[in-house]
């Protein structure tokens, strides 16, 4: 935590030297910066006397100051500026503003742009606030495509969850519950769907055996391929994840 400006003395400030004073001066800027304009001839210690001697005037005007600095909104280059569900092939634009609501809001201004409302100041707030949308969409498109492929290839499973696993896209249970991580929806949709099918075919297979493969090769054709390009998968997967 920053020190408070108007509780330290002396404040933090900066000492210039001017040819061109004729006297000691102070001069505090708008956003608390505190300079001490030093003229030939007078000495460091001259100068921190002078400051002190103003103590009460120079107090008042940081206090004055600190009441009304308002807070930076964070730096734009923090904020992510679209959510691209390849797996979906739906793209967001999002848009923020700062408002004084206690907590922050996201949504939908169209269906092609977010909006993220509330007291924006700390990254990690906003990245929570979207993590927690983007996991509630997983867990509403991702059970659907399970559902859509499930029928297309024929095999069943006995339920599903939707997650935000650490270091694996989808899991089996031996009872046929299959479990997605809600980050492959960044996944090109082929990847996600190979995801989803792998998970699929553990439903019979319930190990990576060369039985498990050859069904999986047989419904994914590009299995290899597939595999291969899932090993980079998280280059698709937003860092604030
Ligand atoms: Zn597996």
């Amino acid at each position: 935590m920053d020190t408070d400006i108007t509780e330290s003395w002396p404040p933090p400030l900066r000492l210039r030297r001017s040819l061109k004073a004729k006297y000691l001066r102070i001069s505090i800027s708008a956003t608390n910066e505190v300079e001490l304009v030093v003229p030939r001839g007078a000495t460091k210690a001259d100068a921190l006397d002078f400051l002190n001697s103003k103590k009460p005037w120079v107090l008042k005007q940081l206090k004055k100051n600190a009441d009304k600095v308002i807070v930076p909104p964070l730096p734009e280059h923090h904020w992510p500026f679209t959510l691209n569900f390849r797996a979906l092939n739906m793209r967001y634009a999002l848009q923020y503003k700062i408002t004084s609501a206690s907590h922050i809001r996201i949504s939908m201004v169209d269906e092609y742009t977010l909006m993220i409302s509330g007291p924006l100041l700390e990254p990690q707030a906003i990245f929570h606030a979207l993590k927690k949308w983007v996991k509630k969409q997983g867990q509403w498109y991702l059970p659907i495509m399970l559902n859509e492929l499930s029928v297309q290839i024929g095999l069943g499973f006995s339920g599903v969850s939707v997650r935000g696993q650490k270091s694996r896209w989808g899991s089996c249970s031996s009872k046929g519950a299959i479990s997605l991580n809600y980050k492959s929806l960044f996944l090109p949709k082929a990847l996600c769907e190979h995801v989803i099918i792998h998970e699929l075919c553990h439903t019979v297979h319930l190990d990576h055996s060369s039985r498990f493969w050859g069904l999986l090769t047989e419904h994914d054709p590009k299995t290899q391929l597939h595999r291969e390009q899932l090993k980079q998968g998280d280059q698709f997967v937003p860092g604030w994840l």
